[in-house]
């Protein structure tokens, strides 16, 4: 295998499953990079694998992934599943971008005239007090142990927080016989717009309320609440609340699930040097990208979650505009077929898109809930403190990367994947500015943590590079 290709998609999401398709269709010489051991992705995650065979568990939308895998799997594309990457070159050599890659504990290069960055979305931080403490984890990681393990949390098991994957896991979990002790409900009472009118005519409606119906004839939420607290010593003891009245309120339990929406995974991208800004409907950061897909970067598109969110089936169709565009200028297919074959993807990505403005503000995570306060921590893997990150602003540090040399922050094994966004509002309030203004940590390679013996695999020639592939 030549570690030249033309094109290079990182993640095997809705996002790059249906972009490999529609490139290898094409002819473009594809290779397809993802951690994970099959393909899948977020929402598609183990489905050629997954233990919980039951049809009714995860639901159509589940299911619906398994002939886009299939479809993805035959389509030609060279498809290396357990693959990491680590660094994608901010400057082009030779017409091309090199890749860094980790598999089984070995790393090389690639090298790709194209590159599309559809590595999806994750969770937003949701740093409560009492977040670290052992016995609470994600939903989304509880949703992951379903998916590829078929376990489902023992004991008693409260789901907390807001958004559409809250409720879709609540069912999934209920429908594996899973037992859930109560949903804490953080969504703010929600005001009338017209953005309900766009809402009512998506898809999502039905979708919402079915789940919503669904979960409800096991248990009633608690709904309006503020003030959510993790409570425990050396582990989890329980969660506290205040209600709609504002009474204080507390569940003993063994296992909190927190969730409060998805946002883009931007490591790699921003590690490349593509532009992003802050989407205030979203609350995070989204990269700059044209109609395509297409960031200022040259060679690089960004397709699906990673784009800014929009769910599944947007996720499919922005790899496959993405894949399109990649092709023509690849000088694969000009522009008048890019144009109309990408007539079709643009009708789906309308219809799904009209109900998202409703989505982001109805599921709007409250500021409580994002930016913590006193010695709740903000960077657990430096275990910084939300106070210690106000002090350090109070003596000088204008934004994240000044508080990297005050506190470490954002520099420990998840690159700042868990505290960019909650660092970056928490300096704008203390300063009075907005996030936008404030920034981002500014990432770098490796995006991804990789030991120093692989880094010393490194091939150190073109001969090397050749050697190392031929084993
Ligand atoms: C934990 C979680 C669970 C979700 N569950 C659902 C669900 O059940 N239903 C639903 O509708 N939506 C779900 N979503 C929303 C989800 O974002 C979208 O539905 C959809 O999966 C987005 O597709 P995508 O192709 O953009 O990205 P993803 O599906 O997220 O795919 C991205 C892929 O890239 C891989 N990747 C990322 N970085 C690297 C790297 N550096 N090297 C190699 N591989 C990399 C990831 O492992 C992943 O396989 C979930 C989101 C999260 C974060």
């Amino acid at each position: 295998m030549s570690e030249a290709r033309d094109l290079a998609i990182i993640g095997a999401g809705p996002a790059g499953m249906a972009a490999a398709i529609t490139a290898a269709t094409l002819g473009v010489d594809t290779v397809v990079l993802d951690e994970q051991a099959s393909p899948g992705g977020q929402i598609y995650r183990a489905i050629t694998e997954t233990p919980v065979r039951h049809g009714t568990v995860f639901g159509d939308d589940y299911w619906r992934g398994l002939d886009l895998a299939r479809a993805f799997i035959g389509s030609g594309a060279t498809y290396l599943p357990g693959t990491t990457v680590f660094s994608v070159a901010p400057r082009v050599e030779d017409d091309r971008r090199e890749i860094g890659i980790s598999s089984g504990g070995q790393a090389r290069l690639l090298r790709a005239r194209h590159v599309i960055v559809a590595t999806g979305a994750q969770e937003r931080p949701m740093p409560v007090p009492g977040w670290t403490l052992p016995g609470v984890l994600t939903a989304g990681a509880a949703q992951i142990l379903l998916k590829s393990a078929g376990l489902a949390p023992s004991g008693r098991t409260v789901l907390a927080g807001s958004g559409p994957l809250l409720w879709l896991l609540a069912a999934q979990l209920l429908r594996a016989g899973g037992t859930l002790s109560a949903i804490l409900d953080t969504t703010p009472r929600i005001r009338p717009g017209l953005d309900m009118l766009a809402f009512a005519t998506s898809p999502y409606l039905s979708k919402g309320l079915a789940l919503m119906r669904e979960t409800r004839r096991h248990l009633a939420p608690i709904s309006g609440l503020t003030g959510l607290r993790a409570e425990g010593d050396d582990r989890l003891r329980g969660v506290s609340f205040f209600d709609r009245a504002g009474t204080t309120r507390r569940i003993d339990c063994d296992t909190l699930l927190l969730h409060q929406g998805v946002v883009p995974n931007v490591n790699l991208a921003m590690s490349i040097g593509c532009a992003h800004r802050w989407d205030d409907s979203q609350l995070c950061f989204v990269p700059t990208l044209d109609a395509w897909g297409h960031s200022g970067t040259d060679g690089v598109s960004i397709a699906g979650d990673g784009a800014g969110i929009a769910g599944a089936e947007s996720a499919a169709e922005r790899g496959r505009l993405a894949a399109l565009d990649a092709a023509c200028r690849l000088g694969r297919i000009d522009a008048a077929r890019r144009d109309r074959e990408a007539e079709a993807p643009r009708r789906v990505l309308a219809t799904y898109g009209r109900g998202r403005a409703f989505l982001e503000r109805a599921f709007r995570p409250i500021e409580a809930h994002r930016i913590p306060s006193g010695d709740t921590i903000a960077c657990r893997c430096e275990e910084v403190s939300a106070a210690q990150i106000e002090d350090a602003v109070r003596i000088g540090a204008t934004g994240p990367n000044q508080l990297k040399a005050y506190l470490r922050c954002g520099m420990g094994p998840c690159q700042g994947r868990l505290c960019g966004l909650t660092v970056t509002e928490l300096i704008a309030r203390a300063r009075g500015k907005t996030p936008d203004e404030i920034g981002h940590y500014r990432l770098r390679p490796p995006v991804k943590p990789i030991t120093v013996a692989e880094l010393a695999s490194l091939p150190r020639s073109e001969a090397e590079t050749n050697a190392v592939a031929r084993q």
